[in-house]
């Protein structure tokens, strides 16, 4: 699996990403690593190598990062260790110690990141995977009326495409996504909306499910390895069709499927942005139907069958709870079955 972002080998089988975490972020007995106070400067302008192992601890990572911020010019020297940014690290997973990082473990996500610096970020700090320019806005949030494109982070240098592990009591999923274009979801021991799918499917035990606002995925795929029949997910927004069908490829090997089939590539769904039609982005074939649509959730009981299925939407804005009823009432206008909101 080709990277769509870098032309490189980020994307991986789950499996792969899965034999890799015990241990991925130890250190080995002769890492050392000294803890730094995030909210004051780092002290002097220094920063230790990586150890033997290949391995460096994050606080030693981000002084590297800190002295290249002031060397051009970011920094005055004042500003605290945070101030950097935020680390997402590859692949993500619930750790309870900070991590050790390996080469090309790191994305960060930061506010004061200039193209300059970032370049240097990429070139010379081993542990660097990408560098995303953030701004005070949640990406990839798609406007209920579709009106305009959802803004963007802008990934500056490296790539920014990264795994989750998720748990769920089936098993765990590995989900791909480019952080610059989606919002950000952390892997934590529990995980509400996946507990709240897995209290419906147990419940309802549905032939078809359909994750309608899919994101990366997470959810439609976790009713998949609970091995729901038929699911379909959906998003208006191009990033989220084109790695939710990434992350079927990802973890096919916990799906009852034979075959997945790619019907659009990343290059033409991201010249589209939002989709309003529904557009089919990948298909299954075998015991299990897996189908990702590229379009507004308001238009896809167009593609559904006649018959009852299980919906989830977890919309982005869940605060005008009036609106989302609103939502929801419409949606059982159309489609036959149970909706909720995770
Ligand atoms: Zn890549
Ligand atoms: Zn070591």
């Amino acid at each position: 699996m080709k990277c769509p972002v870098c032309g490189g080998d980020c994307i991986e089988d789950a499996q792969a990403v899965m034999d890799r975490v015990p241990g991925i972020f130890s250190p080995c007995p002769h890492c050392s690593y000294r803890v730094l106070d995030k909210n004051a400067p780092p002290p002097g302008r220094t920063y230790g190598p990586p150890c033997s192992c290949g391995k460096r601890f994050i606080d030693e990572v981000f002084a590297h990062l800190y002295v290249i911020l002031v060397e051009e010019g970011v920094f005055s020297g004042k500003e605290p260790l945070k101030a950097t940014g935020m680390p997402l690290i590859h692949p993500g997973f619930f750790t309870t110690g900070p991590p050790f990082l390996p080469p090309n473990s790191l994305v960060l996500v930061s506010p004061v990141v200039t193209p300059g610096a970032a370049a240097r970020m990429v070139y010379e700090v081993p542990e660097v995977r990408g560098i995303v320019k953030s701004g005070d806005f949640v990406p990839g949030a798609v406007d209920p009326a579709l009106a305009r494109p959802p803004r963007t982070y802008d990934l500056l240098a490296g790539c920014d495409v990264r795994a989750g592990i998720f748990p769920t009591s089936a098993g765990p999923l590995v989900i791909f996504t480019q952080q610059s274009q989606m919002h950000i979801e952390f892997p934590r021991p529990r995980n509400p909306k996946i507990e709240s799918v897995e209290r419906v499917i147990a419940q309802a035990t549905p032939r078809w499910f359909v994750d309608a606002c899919a994101g990366s995925g997470t959810l439609g795929l976790c009713a998949a390895r609970h091995g729901v029949k038929n699911v379909v997910l959906n998003d208006a927004w191009y990033a989220a069709a084109f790695w939710s069908a990434q992350n079927i490829i990802v973890n096919r090997a916990f799906f009852r499927v034979d075959e997945v089939t790619q019907h659009l590539s990343y290059s033409a769904m991201k010249d589209g942005q939002v989709s309003r039609e529904p557009v089919l982005v990948a298909h299954t074939r075998g015991d299990q139907s897996l189908s990702v649509y590229w379009g507004d959730f308001r238009e896809l009981y167009r593609v559904l069958p006649p018959e009852p299925v299980c919906t989830v939407l977890d919309l982005f804005d869940k605060s005008d709870r009036e609106a989302n009823r609103q939502v929801m009432r419409e949606w059982q206008s159309r489609v036959p079955g149970e909706v909720f909101i995770p």
